[in-house]
């Protein structure tokens, strides 16, 4: 079992960040403009052409979406909530996901949980990010755990675990950096804006992985916010 603490280095990521766009975004429009270049040329059957044009505007706006997550980590509203319903929104949201591809969410929460300092609307960010990697990890008949404590006095921690393919040494190396993705239609960025969240709560993000076992990730939330620098 492998363990590593993922930090969200705001700083160094954000020129990497431009740069990445940038590049992700140059090719799927390079493309763009050769099939249209094509069918100005051509006559006849352009169905082909056009789905790959689809396509490639839906890997634009999927990343540009994204990323706008990412721009509006800074912008915080923070207020007394109950990380519990978030949990409980975030999996009435991907259940019928789940569902479809025969994967149980299960949630555990500790009794007389406290309510926490934070941003509902960017933790919810969060748990949706956690979750679906899970559900994509999982094949079918897989299990996504979310599993929510008292760590301490002064924190929370919720756990996202699912029993599905794991990380072998080099994913678990790369993961958290933006654009770093296994997918064929991943955008690498959901793991580097949970951090980013998370960091903003002045908390800490921790990973397990077994490749074939699963995967574990753990939040650390304060319960009060008060001295967050941000
Ligand atoms: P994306 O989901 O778009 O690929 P993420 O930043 O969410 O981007 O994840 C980056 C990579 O980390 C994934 O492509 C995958 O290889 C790995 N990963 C994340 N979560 C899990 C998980 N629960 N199980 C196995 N691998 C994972
Ligand atoms: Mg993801």
């Amino acid at each position: 079992t492998e363990q590593k603490l993922l930090k969200a280095e705001t700083l160094n990521v954000v020129g990497e960040l431009a740069a990445g766009v940038a590049h992700e975004i140059r090719n799927p429009l390079t493309s763009l403009k050769g099939f249209v270049q094509l069918i100005q040329n051509q006559t006849g059957d352009y169905d082909q052409y056009l789905s790959i044009i689809l396509s490639e505007v839906d890997r634009i706006e999927h990343i540009i979406k994204e990323f706008l997550v990412l721009s509006k980590s800074n912008s915080q509203n923070f207020e007394l909530a109950n990380v519990g319903e978030i949990i409980q929104d975030t999996v009435q949201l991907l259940n019928t996901q789940a569902i479809m591809r025969n994967i149980e969410i299960l949630t555990e929460y500790e009794e007389d949980l406290p309510l926490i300092y934070c941003d509902p609307m960017q933790l919810k960010q969060v748990f949706i990010n956690f979750v679906k990697n899970g559900i994509e990890a999982s094949g079918v008949g897989g299990c996504v755990k979310i599993v929510m404590k008292k760590k301490n006095k002064e924190s929370i921690q919720i756990q996202i675990r699912d029993n599905g393919c794991g990380m072998d040494e080099e994913v678990f190396r790369n993961i958290g950096k933006p654009f770093y993705t296994t997918k064929e239609d991943g955008t690498g960025l959901g793991l580097m804006v949970s951090s980013n969240i998370i960091k903003h709560h002045n908390g800490r993000l921790d990973v397990q992985s077994e490749k074939g076992k699963g995967t574990n990730f753990m939040i650390t939330i304060p319960i009060h916010t008060e001295n967050s620098t941000v």
